[in-house]
């Protein structure tokens, strides 16, 4: 009696999940992902704890294909292996609280520099920081108002500027501009500064795409977080890059673990790691190539088709976020789309086809009845 009910609460679930899944237009996450060959992998406990490249006295972990994943990235970002250190983190949000706990710690004294549309987790991290953090205004696409952030530089030009990059804001998809930022910083003769880019979804779309603002360490950043959004996990996690000479100086050999506390979470999974290890292998640098294309083509559709029913809409260049007025609430709850104030939209990821995209057109036209929701 009692395993029927788990049976059935379980098999209640599934259904619910794969409902879910096809009608999901809002987030950025790619669904389409299948990494059924791993599932004997979770009969296992894997932690990666500890720094991902010093091997610790605790054997069941994954570093061998964590290394890898931080290889490929690497890559895709410029950076030779040698200067490079990185790790699978949690998420986009640990990669930010990262790259900006390492910048606080080259400069203890720096002021905290994002936008207003820049992730919840950056104001996050100055609080649990305690950093003097200054948010610049907005333009109307979602990038950096470069004028306000000006103002606020000289303001503080005597201090340190640690600045949170954005490479796809949340809500609309907008690049900051790096070369405007490094302009405005020369100009002003902040000699110590570091950037941090949150690259949560098109960190993982630009370096593929034909044309796009070059954002790497060829440039004068210094940590990137990357979330698992575009690649399509099951697990939510991510990666975070920087340069090995900051780490060096944050840390601190933990005798227990055999390893070194370089990453801000202890225990780490390494189920992670195999799954982006998985993706990489499988689908590759010209996978990637193909699908970030693919997702830039059907947001522009997307847009189009918008833009022809006189629908106030948004694309940014290089994104697949299309921006446009909050719809009827019956179409926001059956495409969980997200919200804010006058405005919603939809990530066009790897899930979102064509057909998807039309007949998400025809509900709002009403030509379908949406009894079926
Ligand atoms: C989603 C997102 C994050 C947070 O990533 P999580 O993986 O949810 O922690 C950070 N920054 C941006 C721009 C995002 O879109």
């Amino acid at each position: 009696m009692f395993s029927q009910n788990i049976a059935d609460e379980l098999s209640i679930f599934l259904q619910q999940l794969e409902q879910r899944t096809a009608l999901h237009a809002g987030y950025p996450y790619n669904l389409s992902c299948d990494y059924s060959t791993l599932t004997k992998f979770f009969n296992f406990l894997l932690n990666n704890a500890g720094d991902p490249f010093v091997e610790p006295d605790f054997g069941l972990h994954s570093r061998q294909f964590e290394q890898q994943v931080l290889a490929f990235f690497a890559d895709i970002y410029r950076i030779e292996p040698e200067n490079f250190w990185g790790y699978v983190t949690s998420g986009g949000t640990e990669g930010n609280f990262y790259g900006i706990f390492l910048g606080r710690e080259v400069y203890p004294n720096g002021v905290l520099y994002s936008s207003q549309d820049s992730h919840y987790s950056i104001a996050k991290a100055a609080r649990l920081y305690r950093m003097e953090h200054l948010v610049t205004d907005s333009q109307f696409n979602g990038e950096m108002d470069y004028e306000h952030f000006e103002q606020l530089i000289r303001a503080r030009s005597d201090r340190p500027a640690i600045i949170c990059l954005n490479i796809g804001t949340t809500v609309k998809g907008a690049i900051d501009n790096l070369e405007i930022v490094v302009d405005i910083l020369n100009r002003n003769k902040i000699q110590n500064y570091y950037i941090h880019c949150d690259g949560a979804l098109s960190g993982m779309m630009l370096p593929f795409l034909k044309g796009a603002p070059e954002i790497n360490f060829n440039q004068p950043i210094d940590s990137v977080a990357i979330s698992a959004k575009f690649i399509g996990s099951p697990l939510p996690c991510g990666v975070v890059l920087t340069k090995k000479h900051y780490v060096e100086k944050v840390e601190t050999l933990i005798e227990y673990i055999g390893s070194k506390d370089t990453t801000i979470l202890g225990s780490r999974n390494g189920h992670s790691s195999l799954i982006l290890w998985h993706a990489i292998k499988t689908r590759g640098y010209s996978g990637f190539a193909r699908e970030a294309a693919t997702c830039i083509e059907n947001a522009r559709y997307l847009y189009k088709q918008l833009k022809l029913r006189r629908y106030p809409c948004l694309l940014n260049e290089f994104s697949n976020t299309v921006v446009f007025a909050k719809p009827s609430l019956q179409l926001i709850k059956r495409w969980q789309l997200a919200v804010l104030e006058d405005w919603a939209h939809i990530i066009v990821m790897q899930n979102i086809d064509k057909q998807k995209i039309d007949s998400f057109l025809d509900e709002l036209d009403g030509v379908q009845g949406l009894q079926a929701g």
